[in-house]
């Protein structure tokens, strides 16, 4: 493979491995992959087409899921943070969208509205996260309005979402599962709570509906873990060095002149910086990959490159490829080095990242 800049090297087979792999942790739910933020930076429309037996997608904005309607996706859509704006309900019902029902606001305009398909709806109740969702006493008088509204499509999901999930030992988790039973034990309606880390680690919360995001990526989504047994990773990001340079002792390398060598080496050069999304506050000593070798960053990320210590034996050459997470070294990893979350690295990454099958 020839490469020279920053490339973003999907791989759907991984893609359909763990798909199956998710599948067979909840063989009886239904499976609403989570593509918001452009499927999590690998790409909205690839992914979508690349997951035939999802039944459902989620999305955060209008927009994305206007996209992938452009792109001809006509599996159901639905988004997960609602509409924001009255005048987007004839939007979603041209486009067969469905919504997210969470504050009194979004109730009023879909009851008011004048529909001439209903649309389909999920509640969404707070039942402990305290962010999305309509305090647990208001249930009774959204469910009623919902399901005697002629602009609303029968039967309403009900759904909430787990702040706690990627720890086991957090008792928040149970409480939210508890409450969200107690709260729907009478009505025999479709119901949603697990995200990639209740599909892992709690079952008592796959219901009918499970929403995996971060997993279906081939990341974990547990603070503890790096990797999961029979997950792949998706996204293998990769550059190519552009110099390599011999600099002696006692050099400062990068802007500020943070990292200094100590003694005489190499140092590479490698196409890829904070404009394509790899974290600026990457440290020294974050791992890169090159030719098999871990190699550690020093100085400070630039815009468009970084350097790296090769080692004064090095033997790596200028067009060497460059991987920066993915296949043999997990996002989770540079992620703890950067001091954010997979999610956030996964997100990050730019426009003018190539994208390329692998
Ligand atoms: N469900 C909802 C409502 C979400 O907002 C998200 C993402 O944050 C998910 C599911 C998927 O989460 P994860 O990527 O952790 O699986």
């Amino acid at each position: 493979m020839t490469l020279h800049t920053a490339t973003a090297v999907i791989d759907l087979d991984a893609l359909s491995n763990n798909y199956r792999l998710i599948q067979s942790l909840s063989p009886n739910a239904k499976v609403l992959a989570v593509l918001k933020a452009n499927g999590y930076g690998h790409g909205l429309e690839l992914i979508a087409k690349a997951l035939p037996n999802a039944d459902a997608f989620g999305v955060a904005r209008i927009d994305e899921a206007l996209a992938l309607r452009a792109a001809g996706i006509v599996k159901p859509i639905v988004l997960l943070e609602g509409f924001f704006a009255e005048e987007d309900i004839d939007t979603l019902a041209a486009n067969n969208l469905q919504t997210i029902v969470h504050n009194e606001q979004q109730l009023a305009a879909i009851v008011n509205a004048n529909l001439d398909v209903p649309l389909k709806v999920w509640l969404k109740i707070d039942t402990g996260m305290h962010r999305l969702g309509i305090n647990p006493e208001q249930l009774s008088d959204f469910y009623q309005a919902l399901s005697q509204s002629k602009n609303v499509q029968q039967p309403i999901v009900l759904m909430s979402h787990l702040g706690c999930a990627d720890d086991k030992a957090n008792t928040a988790t149970t409480q939210q599962i508890t409450l969200f039973d107690e709260l729907t034990a009478d009505l025999p309606l479709e119901k949603s709570l697990a995200n990639s880390a209740g599909v892992l680690l709690w079952p008592e919360s796959h219901y009918q509906w499970i929403r995996p995001g971060l997993l279906l990526y081939g990341v974990s989504p547990l603070s503890t873990d790096v990797g999961i047994d029979g997950i792949l990773p998706v996204m293998t990001l990769q550059s190519s060095l552009i110099a390599v340079r011999e600099i002696a002792a006692g050099a400062a390398v990068g802007y500020g002149g943070t990292w200094i060598s100590e003694k005489s080496t190499r140092i590479g050069v490698v196409a890829i910086g904070y404009g394509d999304g790899y974290p600026r506050h990457a440290p020294n000593g974050t791992p890169v990959l090159i030719n098999g070798r871990r190699v550690p960053l020093i100085g400070r990320v630039s815009m468009d490159m970084i350097t790296v210590d090769l080692g004064a034996e090095s033997e790596d050459n200028v067009g060497d490829i460059t991987t920066l997470w993915g296949k043999g070294l997990a996002v989770e990893e540079v992620a703890v080095f950067a001091t954010t979350i997979p999610y956030e690295l996964l997100c990050n990454i730019t426009r003018r990242v190539h994208v390329q099958l692998a």
